[in-house]
């Protein structure tokens, strides 16, 4: 049986999720930007929340961690790399380190680059994927701490989960995720469809995140810098991959 997914819009363009694991009850948030919202949606579900994952430090992903942890009693899982600036963690979590949700195991996996201690968290029987600010919805994060040639490698990862999984990043920036991309690959009939897609969704202020890895594999210019045409459009046509990477990041800097 697969954990049930709430995406919660936080703040102004954040996003919190809950999975929810109907026959123990167990229910997880990924990344508290505010615990109001959270509890509000606990409330209204009838759900006792158990665990609190933090994908990394930044303020915007833990500012209501504290909070949430004082009204519902619920652990607190963190990356052991950055233990000592997240709220205190009950469990501090490697890459080999795994628990379950209910009786779905979850996989952390390191992806550095937005910040040195950033992980993800893989729920392979959901095929739930929470990427925080690493693999976003038609991008990726600033590099505040960590190299391109880190995010590249981190983002390899994630692209190489199974292409059904569903990416739940932390913010909304995929329209203007997408007006960049276009920039790269004008003629790209998929991330055409997309932007479309996405400005459909927001105009009725829905949500444009989870998105399947698929999509993300078709349109993404992160997921894409190994493709010829890609390397041609930052007239980088016998580059690797990683120098085309470095090449889009610092273009997306100037967007
Ligand atoms: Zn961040
Ligand atoms: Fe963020």
């Amino acid at each position: 049986m697969t954990l049930e997914l709430v995406t919660i819009p936080c703040r102004t363009d954040n996003y919190a999720y809950l999975v929810h694991d109907a026959a123990s009850g167990q229910t997880a948030v990924i990344d508290v930007p505010d615990a109001a919202p959270i509890l509000a949606e606990l409330k209204a579900r009838g759900w006792q929340l158990s665990d609190i994952l933090i994908t990394h430090r930044h303020d915007d992903h833990i500012s209501g961690a504290e909070a949430l942890r004082t009204a519902t009693g619920a652990m607190v899982l963190g990356a052991a790399a950055d233990a000592h600036r997240l709220p205190a963690l009950d469990y501090a979590l490697t890459e080999d380190a795994s628990f379950a949700i209910g009786s779905e195991k979850v996989r952390v996996i390191d992806v550095p680059g937005h910040t040195v201690g950033h992980i993800a968290f893989h729920f392979p029987e959901s095929k739930l994927a929470f990427t925080g600010d690493s693999l976003m919805s038609a991008g990726c994060g600033r590099l505040f701490e960590g190299t391109p040639a880190q995010m590249h490698e981190s983002l390899q990862k994630l692209a190489a989960l199974p292409s059904d999984t569903l990416i739940c990043s932390g913010h909304e920036y995929t329209a203007s995720n997408l007006r960049f991309a276009l920039t790269l690959e004008p003629d790209n009939p998929q991330l055409i469809s997309r932007a479309k897609a996405a400005a459909d969704l927001r105009a009725k202020g829905l949500p444009t995140v989870p998105v399947g890895l698929q999509t993300e594999l078709d349109t993404n210019p992160f997921l894409r810098a190994h493709l010829p045409a890609v390397k041609a459009s930052v007239g980088l046509p016998d580059a690797d991959a990683a120098t085309v990477f470095t090449e889009i990041r610092a273009r997306k800097d100037r967007f």
